[in-house]
C-alpha cells in the first residue's frame, strides 16, 4: 500500500465503473465517487493489483465525506480486510486519520479489535506510532481491548513503552486498564524492562508510579528491568529502579548476556557502590553509619557481615 496515487490510478481501469469509483476515492473526488455509485459501482469492489477497496482508500486519504457516502449505500462491509488483513479502521488509525476513525466507529460500527494477519490491532498500530488522540478515540469511543497481544505476544502498552510514548502509555493505563506486567512472550521483556532498555525514563517513571509495576518483576528468562537498564547503561533509570525497590543478583538472570554490567565507566562505578558488601546484591544500599565505606542492602546483611567488617570499620580520619 505504498504506491503513489498516480500508480494506483493507472492500475484501476477507468473503463469499468468499479475502477472509476476507486480512482475517484483515491483522489478524494466526492462528485466522481457519487456518480460512479449512481452508475452501479460496487462499494466493496477490490482493485486487482493493490487489493485496495473504496473504504480502504477513504481511510488512507482521510476522505470523511466519501466515507459517509459509501456508508449511506448501506452495502459497505466496513470490516473488509485487505490481503495483509488490514481493515479500513486499522488503516485510518495507522495513518492518523482521526475523523475517518470516528466515522467508522460511530456510523459504521466497525470492529475496533479486528487484527491484521500479524495479530496487530488498530490500537496496537496507533500506539506503536504514538498517535495519542487516535488511541484515545479507540479506547473511549470504540472501547478497544487494551490487552490484545499480536502474534509475537506484544501488547499496545509494550510497544508504546518500547517507543517511549509516555502519553499513550498513560492513556492505556488510565482508560484501558492495561496489564502492566504482560511480557512480549516471543520478543522478551515487560513494558517496564523494554522502556528501561531503551532509555525512556518518563515511561519507566509512569509505569512505576501510576502503573504500580513491581520494579522486580522479571520476564520468563529471569531478566529484570534492572538487568536491562544496566546492559544499556542508563544511569538515571538504574537510579530510578533502585529507588523503587529493584534488587538483583547476577545469578538471578538465566541469560548471562543480561547480568548486570555496563561499558560506561561512570555507571560501572555507580553500580559498584550499589552492591551490598555482604550478599553482593545490586540494590538501594545504605552505608555503614560508622565508616561510610561499606554499604548493605538490609539490616540483616549488615549484621551478618559485622564479624568480617568489624576489624576494618574505622571512623575516617581527616589528615
Ligand atoms: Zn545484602
Ligand atoms: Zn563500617
Amino acid at each position: 500500500m505504498h504506491r503513489t496515487v498516480g500508480a494506483l490510478c493507472e492500475m484501476a481501469s477507468p473503463h469499468d465503473i468499479n475502477g472509476q469509483l476507486i480512482i475517484a476515492t483515491i483522489q478524494g473526488n466526492l462528485m466522481g465517487a457519487r456518480s460512479a455509485i449512481a452508475e452501479g459501482a460496487q462499494v466493496n469492489a477490490v482493485m486487482d493489483g493493490s487489493g485496495l477497496s473504496p473504504m480502504l482508500a477513504v481511510a488512507i486519504g482521510g476522505w470523511v465525506d466519501i466515507g459517509r457516502l459509501l456508508l449511506a449505500t448501506g452495502r459497505v462491509d466496513v470490516n473488509q480486510q485487505a490481503r495483509d488483513g488490514v481493515t479500513p479502521l486499522y488503516s485510518a488509525a495507522k495513518n492518523a486519520k482521526i475523523d475517518v476513525c470516528r466515522l467508522l466507529l460511530r456510523e459504521g460500527k466497525a470492529d475496533v479489535n479486528k487484527p491484521a494477519h500479524d495479530g496487530c490491532t488498530p490500537l496496537y498500530h496507533a500506539a506503536m506510532l504514538g498517535h495519542v488522540e487516535v488511541c484515545r478515540l479507540l479506547l473511549t469511543e470504540g472501547r478497544a481491548d487494551t490487552n490484545l497481544a499480536n502474534n509475537v505476544g506484544a501488547t499496545p502498552l509494550w510497544i508504546a513503552s518500547h517507543g517511549g510514548f509516555t502519553e499513550v502509555c498513560r492513556l492505556l493505563l488510565a482508560k484501558g486498564k492495561a496489564d502492566v506486567n504482560k511480557a512480549a512472550a516471543n520478543v522478551g521483556g515487560t513494558p517496564l524492562s523494554i522502556a528501561a532498555l531503551n532509555g525512556h525514563i518518563a515511561v519507566c517513571q509512569l509505569l512505576l508510579t501510576e502503573g504500580r509495576v513491581d520494579a522486580n518483576a522479571a520476564d520468563e528468562s529471569g531478566i529484570s528491568p534492572l538487568h536491562r537498564a544496566t546492559l544499556s547503561g542508563h544511569k538515571s533509570i538504574i537510579r530510578l529502579l533502585l529507588k523503587h525497590g529493584a534488587r538483583v543478583t547476577d545469578a538471578q538472570c538465566k541469560d548471562a548476556e543480561y547480568a548486570p554490567f555496563t561499558n560506561d565507566p561512570a555507571t560501572a562505578e555507580y553500580l559498584a557502590r550499589k552492591r551490598c558488601g555482604s550478599c553482593n546484591m545490586l540494590a538501594q544500599t545504605r552505608a555503614c553509619a560508622q565508616c561510610r565505606v561499606v554499604s548493605y542492602c538490609s539490616r540483616e546483611c549488615q549484621k551478618r557481615h559485622w564479624k568480617t567488617h568489624k576489624p576494618n570499620c574505622k571512623i575516617p580520619t581527616v589528615d
